[in-house]
């Protein structure tokens, strides 16, 4: 009897395995893109031009991923920056994005990038993608932010959403499924498919669970880098692991994963695009934070003044020096300073988020709802003395921090710091306010290692066949820090990263 069950169990567990776990569909296609943001329809829409057959895979509802955020790309002698006199040259820029690594950076990408950026910009206007205007990266920089300029469907009340970088994903994800490429929603990549040591398609899955085998010729992997993904952020980012992510989730380290797998080397994973600091929960534009980040006067928990606050004019800087602390930081304002941003503006733009001069007329609500929150977010006294109290601050720790920030202040001489006296105010009318401020990201910047076409490689420094990354699943553009000297970098290598591959894979697969 026993005999009999054993054999009727190993007969039915034969039929299990001989079962696919869901049901399989397999697919065709010249190349797959994994991630369908900026990146990964850059590469899709330049294969595309170049005849190739396209799928690209995205894990959300809809495409653009933290393309869906940015407003504009670096590129170097442009022809718009010739036009109005911006003297940014290509070597300029070049030996600026080697000297900011320390020469960490993979000089024959970097290079690339930057010869190709205006013509990048050239085949963004060939396809109805203009620039607005030319902008900084941190305040006073070398003009490169090309600024992308409203669609007609923006300037017809159609879609609100056809400006800026939101604007290059609405025109390549129409021309690649225009021309015939798919664009699967909902689909992620799951697994490379490997042919000896050949990449040569990928796994997905799509919504209802049914596993899809896309055999391809070459698979672009654009999965937007990690920060959602706790577990490699803690790996990657010991210093501050639970640096809030700004912009867009399910950035889950999928792509990275799936190289490692198939024997990707890694470049740069210490790197994050460190930004301004602020709060969890609390939008980029908000009024509270907008005044907070005013560079004025931070302190640490204990109360001690730590850096010059006007390192947010190059973001990664404040966020360096506030990671280096442990992460938290008390802006410290008092009610002229309040007056003043209410009344007259503030000084410091935020982006396009919050203009310089903009009067945070919506201070007084947001501030006090969240006091009324009690969550240890916001403070605010009569007195430094009980500011401190409530900080659970040493009062005279916090009382001398000020004492030497009102007389720098007032002497227009930062003796800790060499701040420059134009951002010194005053800590001195009550009543005194405090907001705490922690760490941002917009994203992870490191990655596979690439060649200067993107082609991934093993740490031998052999490419892997038929592998690119692209974008933020692509390390080697970074030293330890996001480069905001030159303003537009991300985007424009996320854009001119996806061409690279495409045009690589485009010609391997006619190989
Ligand atoms: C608020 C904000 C403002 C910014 N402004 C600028 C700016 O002005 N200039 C600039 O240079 N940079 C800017 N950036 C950065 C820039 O937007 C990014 O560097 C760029 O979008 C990265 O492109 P990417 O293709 O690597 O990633 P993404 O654009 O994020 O694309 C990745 C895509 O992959 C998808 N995906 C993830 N996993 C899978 C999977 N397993 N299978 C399929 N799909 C998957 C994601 O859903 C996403 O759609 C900004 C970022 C933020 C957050």
């Amino acid at each position: 009897m026993k005999r009999l069950w054993s054999s009727i169990a190993s007969a039915a567990l034969l039929v299990a395995c001989a079962l696919p776990a869901y049901a399989e569909k397999t697919m065709e296609t010249d190349i797959a893109v994994v991630g369908g943001g900026l990146s990964g329809l850059s590469a899709a829409t330049q294969a595309t031009q170049l005849g190739a057959k396209v799928v690209v895979l995205e894990k959300q509802a809809k495409v653009g991923g933290t393309g869906l955020f940015c407003e504009g790309v670096f590129a170097a002698e442009s022809k718009l920056q010739k036009r109005i006199g911006i003297n940014v040259t290509k070597d300029f820029a070049y030996k600026l994005i080697m000297e900011y690594s320390h020469w960490k950076a993979n000089s024959a990408l970097a290079k690339h990038f930057v010869d190709r950026s205006a013509e990048t910009v050239d085949w963004l206007d060939s396809m109805g993608i203009k620039i607005e205007y030319i902008g900084v990266g941190g305040h006073g920089g070398p003009l490169t932010w090309h600024v992308i300029a409203p669609g007609p469907d923006y300037l017809s009340g159609k879609n609100k959403k056809d400006y800026h970088c939101e604007r290059i994903i609405n025109v390549f994800s129409k021309y690649v499924t225009d021309k015939g490429g798919q664009i699967l929603l909902q689909t992620p990549g799951t697994d490379l498919i490997m042919d000896n040591g050949k990449v040569v398609g990928v796994w997905a899955k799509d919504k209802s669970g049914e596993k899809i085998r896309i055999n391809a010729k070459a698979v672009v992997i654009a999965t937007g880098g990690f920060s959602s993904n706790k577990e490699m952020m803690k790996k990657y980012y010991p210093e501050y692991p639970d640096i809030t992510p700004v912009g867009n989730i399910g950035k889950d380290g999928d792509g990275i994963t799936m190289g490692i797998k198939a024997g990707a080397d890694l470049e740069g994973m210490n790197t994050v695009q460190g930004y301004r600091p602020g709060l969890p929960g609390f939008h980029p534009a908000d009024q509270m934070i907008a005044l907070a980040v005013q560079p004025y006067f931070w302190v640490t928990p204990r109360g001690e003044r730590y850096t010059d606050e006007s390192n947010i004019v190059f973001w990664p800087y404040s966020n360096n020096s506030l990671v280096r602390v442990g992460g938290v930081a008390y802006a410290i304002y008092d009610d002229a300073t309040r007056k003043m941003a209410v009344e007259q503006g503030i000084e410091m733009p935020l982006g396009e988020w919050v203009l310089a001069g903009t009067k945070l007329v919506k201070w007084e609500d947001a501030f006090n709802k969240e006091l009324a929150r009690k969550r240890g977010n916001v403070f605010k006294a009569d007195t430094i003395e009980e500011l401190a109290k409530q900080l659970n601050m040493k009062p005279e720790v916090l009382q001398a921090s000020v004492a030497r920030m009102n007389t720098a202040a007032d002497t227009r001489k930062d003796a800790e710091f060499g701040k420059d006296p134009k951002f010194l105010r005053k800590v001195a009318t009550g009543p005194f306010y405090a907001t705490k401020l922690t760490p941002r990201h917009l994203g992870t910047l490191g990655g596979m290692k690439v060649t200067a076409n993107n082609q991934v490689v093993k740490t031998s420094g052999d490419p892997i066949p038929g592998l690119y990354a692209v974008g933020t699943d692509s390390g080697g553009m970074y030293g330890d820090s996001y480069d905001l000297l030159l303003g537009g970098g991300t985007a424009g290598y996320a854009i001119n990263s996806g061409r690279f591959a495409a045009e690589h894979a485009v010609k391997y697969i006619k190989q």
